[in-house]
């Protein structure tokens, strides 16, 4: 699987992110927790690390997602029943 890029400052500590990624999707599959398909390729924090930076590298905060419902959630709170059906 390649890793995309996203625009914007990069993680200081790559290796670490991409370890905790593959810790999340193990533990989680690859099933979007934001729209329900599979594929996804990013992991969402259910507690943003904005709001909570210690929650970064809870396995169990993560969530697999795609890049591109990851990135429109932004850091709105995740409402259970939100589905991307207007899309
Ligand atoms: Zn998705």
């Amino acid at each position: 699987m390649g890793r995309t890029s996203t625009p914007g400052p990069r993680p200081v500590n790559g290796a670490n992110v991409a370890a905790y990624d593959a810790a999340v999707f193990e533990a989680h599959g690859r099933t979007c927790h934001l729209c329900g398909r599979p594929g996804a390729d990013t992991v969402d924090h259910l507690v943003t690390i904005k709001a909570d930076p210690s929650m970064r590298w809870d396995v169990a905060n993560g969530r697999p997602a795609h890049r591109d419902c990851n990135s429109g959630r932004g850091a709105a709170p995740v409402p259970s029943t939100w589905r991307a059906e207007a899309w």
